[in-house]
């Protein structure tokens, strides 16, 4: 550690201060951890829910139909009455592990770069959206391209207007919202286009967003231009074909100064990667187990730096997860949790190191089958798995009268009719812990989608 540098220590460490590392935290507290430390980059805790001013959060949670930062503002006050310490403006920039311990650089204005000592971390960044770069649009750099949660920052925060004539591309949850926002702000939204034969968002939100304002949703539709050297005057549409190259001769001229990209979001994993946990290449967040552990001991994460969420609540259910399951790994481990359940004898702990590697060797894999993108968690440890496994996937397309189907083993033993799936939609199915013992040779879950 760099001399001078102020130093702290916690047992267990929180990088985002979300919805999801909030409800990690009290979970976590309330498992009997009392030495955890919050961290947030932002002045303000409660995470992307700020901006969404919109109602629709918390219906599974709170069943009421909450705003943004009403739902996250419940969390705040709990982890305000919990006493649980956060450093805000504070930002994470370095994770590192050394002899079992693990070190965390960040910094902030008071206190310059910090480094914090903890035993545990759960990882909560969130996730952040594609920009313009990665898309490839030919035209120059006009002003009055912004990505669609830039431009809801801008309205629901700044209280500014990024323009008035409006095209969307991408017809992710954000684009749809923010396609209503902006018609009740009084701009005209002329389209939303989705590169893709089917929409990316949750259906509720095209029905509430876009067909409740009659926005049209151009389904297969790409922006091949932008047009305007200083401000957007306008943008070229083009159909795609399934290879998803432009048709020529179907180019549409619509004439906008504002063009919103939502076209996708990144979880924050640059910190994950460099700490070295296992990714996934298809969720781009790390592979957890059914404790929301990643590959790397003691480390935790969830939220939608694991997986982007559709809804709030779910973000919220796995944080309490995560932070149980640190709480947990702190007892084995050795560390304070309260006076009552303080160090663990040596022995103890040796038993605890085998016991885990014994979890690890039987650990059982969970695959996605057919039509099914990528499955979280990839691992159950059954010994660890409560009564009850969740397991969280989406589909790779729009899926008519298709059947959810879990096979052990490769044996199919659950099918059950779904009159529609969709990719914008999250899906789960539930693993429980007497099929475990029903099934002691089960190594392999597959989740798999079936025709008729
Ligand atoms: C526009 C929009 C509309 C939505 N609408 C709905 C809806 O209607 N209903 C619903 O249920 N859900 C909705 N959601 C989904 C829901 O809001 C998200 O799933 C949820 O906020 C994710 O929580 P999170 O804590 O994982 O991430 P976030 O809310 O993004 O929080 C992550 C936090 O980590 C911090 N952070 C990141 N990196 C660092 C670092 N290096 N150091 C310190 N801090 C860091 C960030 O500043 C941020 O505060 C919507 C999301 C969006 C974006």
């Amino acid at each position: 550690m760099a001399e001078g540098r102020k130093s702290m220590e916690t047992a267990l460490a929180i990088i985002g201060g979300g919805p999801a590392g909030l409800a990690a935290a009290l979970a976590a507290r309330e498992a009997g951890v009392e030495d955890i430390l919050i961290l947030e980059r932002d002045s303000v805790l409660g995470g992307i829910l700020n901006q969404c001013i919109h109602n629709g959060f918390g219906l599974h949670t709170f069943k009421e139909e909450l705003t943004g930062p009403e739902y996250a503002y419940r969390f705040i006050k709990r982890v305000e009455e919990a006493g649980i310490p956060c450093l805000t403006d504070t930002m994470v920039v370095d994770l590192e592990e050394e002899e079992g311990e693990k070190y965390i650089t960040a910094m902030n204005r008071k206190d310059g770069i910090l480094t914090i000592r903890t035993k545990a971390i759960i990882l909560a960044m969130g996730c952040r959206e594609r920009p313009r770069g990665a898309l490839n649009i030919p035209g120059f750099r006009p002003a009055g391209v912004y990505s669609a949660g830039t431009a809801q920052r801008l309205v629901n925060i700044e209280g500014k207007m990024p323009g008035r004539d409006v095209v969307i591309l991408g017809s992710g949850d954000i684009g749809l919202i923010m396609a209503r926002r902006m018609t009740l702000e009084g701009a005209k939204v002329h389209t939303v286009a989705e590169i893709m034969p089917y929409s990316g968002g949750l259906k509720r939100n095209i029905v509430q967003c876009l067909d409740d304002f009659g926005i049209p949703l151009k389904l297969s539709t790409t922006v091949v231009k932008i047009h305007g050297k200083e401000r957007v005057e306008g943008v070229t549409l083009a159909k795609v074909d399934e290879r998803m190259k432009p048709i020529p001769g179907t180019e549409e001229y619509i004439p906008c100064d504002t063009l919103l990209l939502s076209v996708g979001l990144l979880p924050e994993n640059e910190l994950t990667e460099e700490l070295g946990a296992k990714m996934s290449p298809v969720t781009r967040g790390p592979l957890v187990n059914e404790s929301m552990e990643t590959s790397l001991s003691g480390v935790f994460a969830c939220g939608n730096v694991l997986h982007v969420h559709d809804l709030v609540d779910f973000v919220s259910q796995e944080a309490a997860l995560a932070g149980k399951a640190a709480a947990e790994w702190l007892k084995e481990n050795g560390n304070n949790v309260t006076e009552a359940d303080l160090v663990l004898e040596q022995a103890e702990k040796q038993e605890t190191a085998a016991g885990r590697m014994q979890a690890e060797k039987t650990a059982i894999t969970v695959e996605p089958g057919a039509h099914v993108r990528y499955t979280v968690p990839s691992k159950i440890r059954p010994d660890k798995a409560g009564e009850e496994t969740l397991i969280r996937f989406r589909v790779d397309n729009v899926l008519k009268d298709h059947y959810l189907c879990v096979s052990y083993n490769g044996e199919l033993i659950s099918r059950k009719k779904k009159r529609i799936l969709a990719p914008g939609e999250m899906e789960q199915v539930v693993i429980r812990h007497s099929d475990f013992e029903k099934y002691p040779e089960l190594s392999r879950i597959t989740v798999h989608i079936e025709a008729e």
